[in-house]
């Protein structure tokens, strides 16, 4: 019997910030933060989440953030 089990990708969640300002190319609301979750699969339900990344990608300037480069602005707007 062959088990079907590893990970797969869960949902992403987006979220516009508009208030907080782009590091670099300074325009405000323009960025958007993308939560995307991975679940530990069996037989492809998922049992449980192994874990969690957040980006925060500009419209304007298309610059793409990791989470060990937000600024204080961004952190905020995250926790709120
Ligand atoms: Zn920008």
């Amino acid at each position: 019997m062959i088990l079907f089990l590893g990970t797969k990708p869960g949902k992403t969640i987006s979220k516009s910030l508009p208030n907080v300002v782009c590091p670099y190319c300074e325009n405000k609301g323009t960025l958007t933060r993308v939560t995307s979750t991975t679940y530990f699969h069996l037989f492809w339900i998922s049992l449980f989440r192994v874990g969690t990344s957040t980006t925060i990608s500009c419209s304007h300037c298309k610059g793409t953030y990791f989470e060990d480069e937000f600024t204080e602005e961004m952190k905020q707007s995250i926790e709120d």
